[in-house]
């Protein structure tokens, strides 16, 4: 379950005003990569590939800035 480095060959390109999951791109947070890929499991480590931004570390991040804004 470590990444090596095959993963960057499908490195998924940032869309701009959709979301990742929205045009299928999936989440590694392994090797903390977005790819373009068909499986459910990463190419490169073999961990699940998140598809669905609910209860990712994108969103804790958010509702931490959000905690920082309000001290
Ligand atoms: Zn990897
Ligand atoms: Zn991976």
């Amino acid at each position: 379950m470590v990444c090596k480095g095959i993963c960057s060959r499908y490195r998924a390109i940032k869309p701009g005003k959709n979301s990742r999951y929205a045009i299928g791109q999936k989440r590694c947070s392994q090797c903390d990569i977005f790819v373009n890929w068909e499986g459910k499991h990463c190419l490169c480590c073999g961990y699940a590939l998140r598809t669905k931004p609910k209860g990712t570390n994108t969103r804790r991040r958010l509702m931490v800035i959000q905690e920082v804004k309000r001290i």
